[in-house]
């Protein structure tokens, strides 16, 4: 028995995607750039592609630009609106829990002079409004909120943080990656400006994204080359990654997202029936359909993972951007679990394609490995 619960990290390409893209790469090959049939069926493989998306965050084709994924899509937004707007301001507001690719950013602008606020979060990873509103200064430029946390799920307000960004008058991005088709999202009734996409979160290829920019909002381009994408994004478009995207987008039914948090708390409920097991973030619908994190005291998070993995159970320790470094994970610090605890934490994340077979294989060898890992641990006596 194998059990694939890590489609935070990355999700199985859909078989008709795979199908889509095959055609665009070996039959559609132009150029979408190109003036001749080549090039112009790409482009109408691409455009339907972009379409379909704009469509899913009540958008306009315009407002669409596709990147090589939520990083580039995080750095184009943060950095484009930094670059821009820097003679009116430098202050940027985040939150402490964000995706790496937008704290690395923000640090790094930091040290480029400017002011970055990073909100801190309750116990469940949510920020608080009140502060958000009172951190808005003259000197702020963006605000930028992921909406549902990768590592522990939790689901912002985005509604209400566009809300206080417009009533003051600044421009506002969110990380949508983790969220995007598991929360629906309306760019316009929710003042959103920017919004980063990512397709392999969703059975779709790696190595393609979306930037949404509302109409007006203006940035600085990351790389100087070609006219393409509305010239902000320079470079040939990955338009078999594109259509790809498309087709993983058009493939998703409300139906898969009840079974997907039907399993979710039954996998919640086994977790729990586990002695000195936390659940980290909240529960019911402010937590992302998929997400499942816990704290299994007096073991290590690591050794759980290699065992599990023994056992053809697949997950992962935070996220997979920081699984390879031995500091505890910002997340789970930052809602306030002791280093040890946060050590012991594991995150088990569902998919469509995630079967009621595979949840009650994965709560059966859990209990096991921790059990065992708990007789040998000098931590639990
Ligand atoms: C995966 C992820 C990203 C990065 O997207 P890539 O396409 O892998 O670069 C950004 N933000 C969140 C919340 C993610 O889960």
């Amino acid at each position: 028995m194998k059990a694939y619960l890590d489609n935070g990290a990355t999700t199985q390409v859909a078989k008709e995607v795979a199908q889509a893209m095959q055609t665009l790469l070996t039959k559609k090959f132009g150029n979408p750039g190109s003036l001749h049939s080549f090039g112009e069926e790409a482009k109408s493989e691409m455009e339907k592609a972009r379409a379909i998306i704009a469509k899913k965050i009540n958008a306009d084709t315009s407002e669409i630009i596709f990147t090589s994924g939520g990083t580039e899509s995080n750095n184009l937004a943060i950095r484009g609106i930094a670059y821009k707007n820097k003679e009116q301001g430098n202050h940027i507001i985040t939150s402490a829990i964000e995706h790496p690719s937008v704290l690395r950013t923000c640090e790094a602008l930091e040290k480029e002079g400017f002011k970055i606020t990073y909100l801190s979060v309750d116990k469940e990873g949510f920020i608080d409004l009140k502060k958000l509103e009172e951190a808005i200064t003259p000197q702020t430029i963006l605000v930028t909120i992921m909406h549902a946390n990768n590592e522990i799920g939790t689901i912002q307000d985005i509604e209400s943080i566009g809300k206080i960004c417009k009533a003051k008058n600044v421009t506002f991005h969110s990380d949508i990656v983790q969220s995007f088709t598991k929360v629906s999202i309306d760019t316009k009734e929710m003042n959103i400006d920017l919004l980063s996409l990512s397709a392999h979160k969703i059975h779709g290829p790696k190595g393609i994204g979306v930037l949404f920019i509302r109409k007006g909002v203006r940035l600085k381009p990351l790389f100087t080359g070609g006219e393409q994408e509305n010239k902000i994004r320079a470079g040939t478009e990955n338009t078999s990654g594109i259509v790809g995207f498309g087709k993983a987008v058009e493939l998703i039914k409300e139906s898969d997202l009840e079974k997907m948090k039907q399993l979710r708390d039954n996998l919640i409920k086994g977790l729990e029936k586990i002695p000195n097991t936390i659940i980290n973030g909240p529960r019911g619908d402010k937590r992302l359909a998929n997400n499942v994190n816990a704290s299994f005291k007096y073991v290590e998070g690591e050794s759980l993972l290699y065992h599990l993995d023994g056992k053809g159970v697949a997950v992962s320790t935070g996220s997979a951007c920081s699984s390879h470094s031995l500091s505890p994970s910002h997340v789970l610090i930052s809602i306030g679990l002791k280093p040890e605890v946060a050590h012991g934490s594991l995150r088990l994340t569902l998919s469509r394609y995630t079967t009621k077979e595979e949840i009650e294989y994965t709560i059966k060898t859990l209990k096991e490995v921790v059990e065992g890992l708990r007789k040998i641990s000098p931590l639990a006596r």
